[in-house]
C-alpha cells in the first residue's frame, strides 16, 4: 500500500464557555483544529487530527500544523502508512522536532491500519482492558466557589475525577480554591489540582503542603522538570507530570528521579499514538500511572484517545480528557460515546469514524494525487 495523497482542512471550534488557565493568565474562547485525510492506492482514507489547547499557551499553533504538513508531505507521498515505525522515522528525518505537527499524521496512518486489517485501534493498540474508561472534568480557573459549583456540575454527570486548574500568582487564594474543593468532596473523589507550570518551587510546596488530604494530585506545579524534583523531595502528594513530557528521554528522567506517580501523556505533545504507545507501554513496566488525552480537538482526537486508554491496563489507566466536552462542533460520527462520566469506542475498524466532511469545508491544503 502507498499514500497517495494529503489533504489538509481548518476547523474552529469556538467554545461553549471562555476557558481560564493558571489563575486567570490564560483565556480561551476557540481553538484551532487541522484534520488531515492521507489517501492510499488501496482506496483506503485514514484520518487524524491536531489541535493545541489555543495559540499562545503551548509550544505549538494551529498554523504551525497546516504549514508542517506541507512540508512533510512530499517525504510521505509514496511510503507504505502501515508501517507506523518507518514512518515516524520518515517524518523525524524530514524534519526535526514538532511532535505536535506529526501528531495528525501518525494518527492517520493508524486509521488505515485499521480498517486494512479490520481491527479497531485499541486491538492493535495492545487489546481492551475494560468496556469502558473513565473521564476527567476540566474546570478552568474561577472563584472559589466558583470552581466548586462547577465540580458539581460534573458530579451530577457521573464524573469522580476532577482536573481543577489553579495556578494563580495569589498563593492565599489557591489554597482556599483547594480547601474547599476538598471540603466538597465525598470520599471516591479524586481531584487533580492543574497549575499549568504557574508556580515557583516555593509557591509549589506552601501551597501543596497546606493540606494533609490524599486524594489531591497536582499536575505540572513548575516550569521545568528539575523544579519540580526539588518540589517532589519536600512535599508528600503525587505529581503527574504532563507539559514537560514531550520525548521518551523526559520520560525515562522523569521515571529516574522520581519526579512523578503518574503522568498526562497527550498525543499532540509526545508526536501522535505511536510514540504515546511506546511511552504506555514504558509506564506499564516501571509503574507510572497515566492520563491518556490530547492537546485539544474533536470527535477524531477524542476517539483516537478513548481507544488509546481502552488499550491501557486497568490499574493504570487513571483518566482522559475529552476536549469534545467544551464545544459544540461534531467533525465526525461513530466517535467514542461517553455516559457516567466513562467513555468507550466501537468495535469497527481503525477509529470507527465517519468524517463530516461538510462541517470541514474544503481543504486548505492537497498535496499529491
Ligand atoms: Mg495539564
Amino acid at each position: 500500500m502507498k499514500i497517495t495523497g494529503i489533504r489538509v482542512y481548518q476547523v474552529d471550534l469556538p467554545l461553549n464557555k471562555p476557558y481560564w488557565l493558571s489563575g486567570g493568565r490564560l483565556k480561551f474562547e476557540k481553538l484551532d483544529s487541522t484534520i488531515v485525510a492521507i489517501d492510499t492506492d488501496a482506496g483506503i482514507t485514514g484520518w487524524g487530527e491536531g489541535c493545541p489547547w489555543g495559540e499562545t499557551y503551548l509550544p505549538a499553533f494551529g498554523g504551525g500544523i497546516r504549514a508542517g504538513v506541507k512540508l512533510l508531505a512530499p517525504a510521505l507521498i509514496g511510503q507504505n502508512p502501515l508501517h507506523l515505525n518507518q514512518i515516524n522515522r520518515t517524518l523525524d528525518t524530514a524534519l526535526p522536532g514538532h511532535p505536535y505537527i506529526k501528531s495528525p499524521l501518525d494518527m492517520a496512518c493508524w486509521d488505515i491500519l485499521g480498517q486494512h486489517t479490520g481491527l479497531p485501534l485499541y486491538a492493535l493498540l495492545g487489546g481492551k482492558y475494560q468496556d469502558d474508561v473513565p473521564l476527567h472534568s476540566s474546570v478552568s480557573t474561577d472563584t472559589p466557589q466558583g470552581m466548586v459549583d462547577n465540580v458539581r456540575h460534573y458530579r451530577e454527570r457521573g464524573y469522580k475525577i476532577h482536573s481543577a486548574k489553579v495556578g494563580g500568582s495569589d498563593v492565599d487564594t489557591d489554597i482556599e480554591r483547594i480547601r474547599m474543593l476538598l471540603a466538597d468532596s465525598p470520599p471516591g473523589d479524586v481531584i487533580t489540582f492543574d497549575v499549568n507550570r504557574a508556580w515557583l518551587p516555593s509557591e509549589a510546596v506552601t501551597v501543596m503542603n497546606s493540606t494533609a488530604d490524599k486524594r489531591a494530585f497536582f499536575e505540572q506545579p513548575c516550569e521545568t522538570i528539575d523544579q519540580m524534583r526539588q518540589v517532589r523531595e519536600l512535599t508528600h502528594h503525587n505529581i503527574i507530570v504532563d507539559e514537560s513530557l514531550k520525548t521518551f528521554e523526559d520520560l525515562v528522567l522523569i521515571q529516574r528521579y522520581n519526579v512523578a506517580q503518574a503522568i498526562g501523556l497527550k498525543l499532540g505533545r509526545v508526536g501522535g499514538l505511536t510514540k504515546a504507545k511506546q511511552m504506555r507501554d514504558f509506564c506499564v513496566e516501571t509503574g507510572l500511572k497515566i492520563n491518556v488525552e490530547d492537546t485539544g480537538g474533536s470527535a477524531i482526537s477524542d476517539t483516537a484517545v478513548i481507544h488509546l486508554a481502552l488499550a491501557t491496563p486497568v490499574e493504570f489507566d487513571r483518566a482522559s480528557w475529552d476536549c469534545s466536552q467544551h464545544h459544540s462542533v461534531l467533525t465526525a460520527e461513530g466517535g467514542y460515546t461517553k455516559a457516567d462520566g466513562r467513555a468507550t469506542v466501537s468495535d469497527r475498524p481503525g477509529l470507527g469514524i465517519t468524517v463530516n466532511e461538510s462541517v470541514l469545508g474544503d481543504p486548505v491544503g492537497v498535496y499529491g494525487a
